[in-house]
């Protein structure tokens, strides 16, 4: 896992409710590596995951059924 560190305003998540990590709709890409993650079994941040501020959480949550390309593009146009 990568620090808690938000995506949006790069804030550090120091505590626990400062926030959350998000999972995303996975994109083939994603599988792909979580295959390759059992067959060697690796451990790392999943692709398709990404920590998130309070401030940015519940509309980063509301994204959550888009890939997180997609939903990052989302969250970046409407600013921080
Ligand atoms: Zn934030």
């Amino acid at each position: 896992m990568r620090p808690p560190i938000c995506k949006i305003c790069d804030k550090n998540l120091e505590e626990k409710d400062d926030g959350g990590l998000i999972y995303f709709k996975k994109r083939q890409s994603d599988v792909e590596w979580e295959k390759r993650m059992e067959e060697i079994g690796g451990v790392g941040h999943p692709p398709y995951a990404e920590w998130f501020c309070k401030k940015h959480f519940k509309k980063a949550n509301e994204l959550r059924h888009l890939p997180i390309d997609e939903a990052l593009k989302n969250l970046m146009l409407e600013g921080t």
